[in-house]
């Protein structure tokens, strides 16, 4: 991209093609190149093109991040070696007595951390439904540095105020930091709300085709990303560059395949709500969702991620996911394919009984990951496998 291009005045689709990306100087190559060196030669000693050593700085991974960067409207972008490598980065910006308050349904990988990374260095973490206002406000100690949220949130999709909570985070001295994997940049972006950081697992919907592990963290504060380049080289759990560029062509079609897995995960959401084999179903774009009137104002759309509850518990649920043909009983979210999931035996597992109940994570429950599949055909799999698993349910 020129850079007389300002990047505020491009749109996301433009941005996902060709911010940090433009042609190779030194061949013309529209598509970026794969350097894959692990060390690069110096004119003279500390005279460089930029780069000196691959964990320190690569060109591939410079282009996933200023794109992503760029995706995120932020002025600074990392890339890492997962979702969970990025969540641990910016987690060592922390010292020992500062206190993380988190959302009650984060990512299980991402509470692990809180509990049995960080805790034992000495930083302390509680959670709490930030759906109330107050309640967060009340939860906050004077060692809170960190407010950490998913919205949507996994698995029920529960909606979250970012500029609300952005406003108390400032108040309190304090980050908001927002895990966007689920709701990607095409649906909202965190840091035009207020928020300080944007965590991602590239390995969900930005590189989207389920062949990547993959993490970013973009912010537009200085400092603090000063001290994540800084961590993100001594750490150094960095990406390779092949998969920065797997992430980099993934991008490309970030904005086409989000708005059709919304599509047809929309019109999947409404069918499910008027199918007799099902209890409840929580899906933003719902009018009888919690969060609906929230969703409407904070994204561009309600996403692709469904959960619902089927009658009849876990046998149903079980027989479900069986008898699908099309949707692949497999964790993970975010890809072209169309995936479907049992959270309390699967993604959920280790969260305790009691917990699950208490954050509405039923026997019954089914996550859904709608794919790029031609959406009559998902929905036939999903009306197939519902009839089929209540059928030999009842008669069993
Ligand atoms: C998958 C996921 C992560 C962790 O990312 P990895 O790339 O698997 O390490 C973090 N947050 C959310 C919301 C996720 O779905």
């Amino acid at each position: 991209m020129k850079p007389h291009l300002g990047h505020d005045k491009l749109g996301l689709d433009t941005l996902a093609i060709h911010a940090g990306q433009p042609p190779d100087p030194t061949s013309g190559a529209v598509m970026t190149p794969i350097v894959l060196s692990s060390t690069f030669a110096q004119e003279r000693p500390g005279h460089h093109k930029g780069f000196e050593y691959s964990r320190s700085g690569n060109p591939t991974r410079k282009a996933l991040e200023e794109c992503i960067a760029a995706l995120e409207g932020g002025r600074h972008g990392f890339a890492f070696g997962s979702g969970s490598a990025a969540t641990a980065t910016l987690l060592h910006t922390l010292r020992p007595g500062d206190h993380v308050l988190s959302g009650d349904d984060v990512y299980g990988g991402t509470f692990r951390l809180f509990d049995k990374v960080m805790r034992p260095m000495g930083l302390a973490s509680t959670s709490v439904d930030m759906s109330d206002l107050d309640v967060v406000r009340e939860a906050l100690t004077p060692a809170t540095r960190m407010i950490w949220i998913e919205t949507p949130t996994n698995p029920m999709l529960k909606i979250f105020d970012i500029a609300g909570l952005a406003e108390i985070a400032r108040a309190h001295g304090a980050l908001l930091v927002v895990d966007n994997t689920f709701a990607t940049p095409v649906l909202q972006r965190p840091l035009d709300l207020g928020a300080h950081v944007v965590a991602h697992s590239s390995t969900k919907y930005l590189n989207g085709h389920s062949d990547v592990v993959s993490g970013a963290l973009v912010t537009s504060e200085d400092a603090l990303a000063e001290r994540v380049g800084f961590l993100q080289n001594a750490i150094g759990a960095v990406p390779s560059p092949f998969d920065c560029y797997l992430v980099l062509r993934g991008i490309k079609t970030l904005g086409v395949r989000v708005r059709q897995q919304c599509a047809s995960a929309a019109l999947i959401a409404g069918r499910l709500a008027g199918h007799p084999a099902v209890q409840a179903v929580h899906y933003p774009g719902l009018p009888t969702h919690a969060g609906h009137a929230l969703a409407a104002r904070q994204m561009r759309a309600p996403g692709a991620m469904i959960s619902f509850v089927v009658r009849g518990g876990l046998p149903v649920a079980s027989r479900f996911l069986e008898r699908l043909a099309i949707f692949a009983c497999a964790e993970s979210l975010g890809g072209v394919e169309s995936l479907a999931e049992h959270p309390a035996l699967m993604t959920h597992a280790s969260v305790p009984a009691a917990a699950r109940e208490a954050l509405g994570i039923a026997d019954g429950l089914l996550r859904l990951s709608v794919g790029l599949e031609a959406t009559e055909d998902l929905w036939n799999d999903v009306a197939q496998a519902l009839d089929g698993a209540q059928g030999r349910a009842a008669g069993a």
